[in-house]
């Protein structure tokens, strides 16, 4: 019979698990557990809606058998099975999920790193870590023939019609010969087998069984009597044995789980190999019964803060699944939750549209939706280096959601936030910032840059560090969208250190400044002129410190938001308009004006100079850097 070739990219991953030198190579038994399990879901489903099955739940069973003699061992199942078609599809095929992803991240890592293996599903191809040859035997539900696939490696498959009786599938190892470093012949020992599905399967809600040996005292043959001096006597029999535990873990009362059951069962079903930050067990009865177990991961998963990204949690009706990412159960400032729910209530012949505005889903979800919340703020009060490391993954995430749909969920979003203080050189939530402010504070001050050290520099930062006000730094694009948004909090409102009046001065001051302003006309007007088109305005400030300029927007929207919509979208950016600020006391500027009536040439070199240092503090670009070279080298010569 033809060899088929396989697909260029599974060949490589072929490749992979043959010449593996990975040391968890017993995984392959949960990829194909975990199959196994696949298939019966979907035959399960189909069951509850179509009587032609004529299977019951309890029918469904996943089989492990052993022959030693001839080295084999086979996962049997009586799932949904596979056509021809979907045997070359599926088989043939790196499959999309799980092992697609390992894929990507061993292209990433140029395939040296072969530990990531176990981070990831790697699913079917994982048999050839441990076998020669593989052979699939399977029956579509609905076909009356069935199908061998059987490949001994890269070099391709055959699939062929054959005899099969029964519906569903069953995949053949025949397990590599012993070496000295590794013995492959341990998959054949029931002991093994039982410890490793134990350790990876255990919440497979079908039972996972296998004919056992055991031992047993020998009966005491009728009629004579136990002879207490002779040594009992025992015999071995069979039985077939189920291994795991089946109930799934959110199924069983708090109390009766460990944290690690919880953590080692997240990892396994979500593929995660972080622990997570905090899992959140619901139990609720009630107006719809449900239970539901949720998980805050430790990081973003690499296509988190991109389309690709699905969010929702596993929906689950009386043990079946009946969908794998439920969109309606979490809100999508929480998508990065992983979790499942479990509902009797639920019909299951439910479409999907139809789930969309049921009206459990919604009871459920509004109500889940408190508890991360209060999850999340227990962990900021309580374990605040996870809550930070929560912030540092997902917080764009909590930004974004308070920024969207203009600001509807920012009551509920607002003390999740954490942004740096300048004064704590921490991170803080907002209301650590109002409650430790002085009396004489009245508003919440903020300044938004690319990089603390670029804030910190700030003129009008160095004034209000001196009052011992503390100023939030906000470094992040979308962070400047957050006090826009808000507007206040606990009745403070925002004020932007580089847009905003920061309401400082004394009348005495104000009046003073009026006046400064005044006898600075023609000097203003003279900036205006001379940095003809690159400012709008020119302004004498109170606010600067020891620094001579500073710039400012004109209008609402800062440079940073500029920067951001050029980035996002250029063609509608809108342009901000430079004010250049100066601070009257300073002696540069008391020379320049008198070098305005005595040496105009040399106070429009100082206006120049000036400007371009006032764009650097602003950590904008000099237009121009050869003339502004050329201008101060002119002056030290
Ligand atoms: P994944 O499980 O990540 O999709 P696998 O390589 O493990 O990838 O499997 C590829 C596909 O082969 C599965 O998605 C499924 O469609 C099919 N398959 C594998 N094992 C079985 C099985 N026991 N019964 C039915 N289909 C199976």
């Amino acid at each position: 019979m033809a060899k088929k070739q396989f697909k260029a990219e599974s060949k490589r991953l072929l490749d992979l698990m043959i010449n593996s030198i990975y040391t968890h190579q017993e995984i392959f038994l949960r990829e194909l557990i975990s199959n196994a399990s696949d298939a019966i879901d979907k035959l399960a489903y189909l069951a509850l809606t179509d009587q032609n099955v004529g299977l019951n739940r309890e029918d469904f069973a996943i089989d492990l058998r052993v022959d030693k003699k001839l080295g084999l061992l086979t996962v049997s199942d009586n799932g949904i099975g596979m056509s021809q078609e979907e045997m070359e599809q599926n088989l043939g095929t790196i499959a999309k999920s799980g092992s697609f992803q390992f894929k990507k991240e061993l292209d990433k890592n140029n395939a040296s790193d072969v530990d990531i293996i176990g981070q990831f599903g790697v699913g079917f191809y994982s048999a050839f870590m441990v076998a020669d040859t593989v052979t699939v035997l399977s029956r579509k539900y609905g076909e009356t023939e069935g199908h061998m696939w059987q490949s001994s490696g890269t070099d391709g498959y055959t699939v062929s019609p054959c005899e099969k009786t029964t519906v569903g599938t069953d995949v053949i190892l025949k397990l590599k010969a012993d070496t000295e470093d590794e013995k492959y012949s341990r998959f054949l020992e029931q002991f093994e087998l039982q410890n490793l599905v134990k350790k990876y399967s255990d919440y497979i809600r079908y039972p996972i069984r296998m004919e056992m040996e055991k031992s047993r005292r020998k009966e005491t043959p009728e009629g004579e009597t136990d002879d207490p001096d002779k040594t009992p006597e025992y015999e071995t029999y069979t039985e077939v044995t189920t291994l795991n535990s089946m109930v799934p873990v959110w199924q069983k009362a708090k109390k009766d789980v460990t944290d690690e059951e919880y953590d080692s069962f997240y990892r396994d079903k979500f593929y995660d190999y972080e622990k997570p930050l905090a899992h959140i067990a619901v139990s609720v009865e009630g107006a719809v019964t449900y239970k539901a177990l949720l998980y805050i991961p430790a990081k973003a998963p690499f296509d988190f803060y991109t389309k690709d990204y699905k969010k929702g949690l596993q929906l689950y009706s009386s043990g079946v699944m009946i969908m794998d990412r439920c969109e309606d159960l979490i809100p999508d400032y929480f998508r990065f939750v992983r979790g499942v729910v479990d509902t009797a209530d639920l019909s299951l012949n439910i479409s999907r549209e139809m789930l969309q505005h049921n009206r459990q889903l919604t009871i459920i979800s509004n109500n889940l939706e408190k508890k991360i919340r209060a999850e999340l703020l227990d962990m900021q009060k309580d374990r605040r280096a996870d809550y930070e490391k929560f912030f540092a993954a997902f917080g764009r995430q909590i930004k974004f959601g308070i920024a969207s749909d203009y600001g509807m969920h920012k009551d509920q979003l607002q003390d999740l936030l954490l942004f740096y203080s300048a004064k704590e050189k921490k991170q803080i939530t907002l209301k650590e910032y109002v409650d430790a402010m002085p009396e004489a504070q009245k508003h919440i001050y903020f300044a938004a840059g690319e990089t603390l050290s670029r804030l910190e520099q700030l003129p009008q930062y160095q004034r209000l560090s001196d009052k011992g006000f503390d100023v939030l730094f906000m470094t992040e694009d979308v962070d400047e969208f957050i006090p826009r948004t808000l507007m206040t909090y606990a009745e403070k409102d925002f004020r932007n250190l580089s847009t905003d009046d920061l309401d400082l001065s004394t009348d005495e001051e104000k009046k003073a400044a009026e006046e400064a302003a005044a006898a600075w006309k023609d000097g203003l007007e003279f900036f205006k002129t001379t940095l003809d088109g690159k400012i709008i305005r020119a302004e004498v400030s109170p606010d600067l410190g020891s620094h001579p300029v500073c710039l400012i927007p004109d209008g609402g929207m800062s440079f940073e938001m500029e920067k951001y919509f050029q980035k996002v979208n250029p063609e509608m950016a809108m342009k901000v308009e430079k004010v250049l600020q100066i601070n009257p006391e300073h002696p540069v500027l008391k020379k320049l004006r008198t070098l305005i009536t005595e040496d105009p040439e040399q106070a429009k070199r100082y206006a120049q100079i000036l400007y371009a240092q006032a764009l650097i503090l602003a950590d904008l670009p000099i237009e121009d850097a050869s003339a502004y070279t050329d201008l101060i080298c002119g002056m030290m010569a």
